[in-house]
């Protein structure tokens, strides 16, 4: 079935059905192609292949069935065109850069964005000659204001990490597209199963599919989703000159993720607020940020635009630094790392990992402070990790 065929289809039909191809042997679970290259049935098959006459495989750099399975299926739950896979969310955010712009472009982006993100536009795109200005998540004026006639794309995430701030994608979508950009959307926190940014006007979404897509942190990979002309094209064309593409199998575990992603993103949700909840009405809590939370400035926005809240909660507690790192060193069940998207709850102090390399002014400014601490929450019972974060909250007394 092709793309406009799956549109009549709700999305976990789609995320359990959409892009499978069966082969001769009528397999029920999509198979893997574990295959560098494919092989032509004749010269002058070759040759048509190679020259793109005919459609079809030539070598997995270019396309994978596995992969392709893979891209199909989350091009339908994001409701685009196109879906190019590739080997991290660091290369699809490459990929579209590299695609895209051209040296004398201009980016504006988010401040609130992942590290590594911030740190390839600073120190690598800066060298060929892009040049990115950075504004406040929200501040609508200062998007507008930091736009120049060189600049091309818009940038951001939503819900930011860790705290858990909300754009209006539609209004800087129109921001955007007043000033002939494009808006970029990465959405790994939400994922498609509660926030459809290419609905809501942004023209390209990308994911690192590391993330929840995996769902249980086993692979390492990402996507770039938006139209035929954009992503089919100049994203596309770079991926397969240059390389960073995704490996069959990590395709199949992804594709076996997505099939579980809405029914794994209201349990992360669902545990997420009871626990922004309790956390709220606890002594020794400062202020908990959770957009499901009616005390979060922009929760009315992330109703309208979400289904519901995802899996991150930060919250800051009583004292500083070392009170922070005692009530994490008192958790028994929680995973200290930094890594997020997981069945297995993760719990981190941004300060000194994930936001470790900002000055102390640059950290101030972003809002992440020395007792603020962020919990990716997992499918464990959430009761179990209440009583962990309760043996934190003991610590700190
Ligand atoms: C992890 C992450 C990335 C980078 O993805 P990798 O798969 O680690 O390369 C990009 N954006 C966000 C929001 C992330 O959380």
């Amino acid at each position: 079935m092709s793309h406009d065929d799956w549109e009549q289809f709700e999305f976990e039909t789609r995320a359990v059905r959409a892009g499978q191809v069966r082969t001769h042997e009528g397999e029920q679970s999509e198979p893997i192609f574990p295959t560098s290259s494919f092989v032509f049935g004749s010269a002058a098959e070759a040759a048509a292949r190679f020259s793109g006459e005919t459609p079809g495989n030539v070598y997995s750099r270019f396309t994978n069935p596995t992969v392709r399975t893979f891209e199909q299926r989350l091009a339908t739950l994001e409701g685009g065109e196109c879906c190019v896979a590739t080997s991290s969310g660091m290369a699809a955010i490459l990929a579209t850069c590299l695609g895209l712009l051209k040296s004398g472009d201009h980016i504006v982006s988010s401040r609130a964005i992942f590290g590594s993100t911030v740190m390839l536009f600073n120190n690598y795109l800066a060298k060929f000659g892009v040049e990115t200005s950075y504004v406040g998540l929200s501040d609508y004026e200062a998007w507008e204001q930091a736009i120049k006639p060189e600049t091309k794309l818009l940038f951001l995430e939503t819900p930011s990490n860790p705290l858990t701030e909300i754009a209006d994608i539609k209004k800087l979508a129109d921001i955007a597209h007043a000033h002939g950009c494009q808006l970029v959307v990465d959405n790994c926190f939400c994922t498609p199963a509660l926030q459809l940014p290419l609905a809501l006007g942004a023209d390209i979404v990308i994911h690192s599919a590391t993330k929840y897509i995996d769902g249980q942190g086993r692979c390492v990979g990402g996507a770039v989703i938006g139209k035929e002309d954009v992503v089919g094209t100049d994203v596309y064309t770079f991926l397969r000159t240059a390389g960073p593409t995704m490996s069959a199998f990590n395709a199949w575990v992804f594709l076996k993720g997505l099939e579980t992603l809405s029914l794994r993103m209201k349990a992360h949700s669902e545990s997420a607020l009871s626990l922004a909840q309790w956390l709220e009405g606890q002594p020794g809590i400062k202020r908990v940020y959770y957009p499901g939370l009616e005390s979060h400035p922009q929760h009315e926005l992330a109703k309208q635009q979400q289904t519901a809240f995802g899996g991150i909660v930060a919250f800051e507690i009583e004292g500083g630094k070392e009170q922070a790192w005692q009530f994490i060193d008192a958790t028994e069940v929680l995973s200290i790392t930094a890594n997020l998207g997981d069945t297995k709850t993760t719990i981190t102090h941004p300060a000194s990992t994930t936001h470790g390399r900002l000055t102390d002014e640059q950290r101030a400014e972003a809002g992440i402070a020395d007792n603020l601490i962020r919990i990716a929450v997992g499918l464990e019972n959430s009761e179990d990790i209440q009583v962990d974060l309760q043996r934190g909250l003991e610590a700190v007394k």
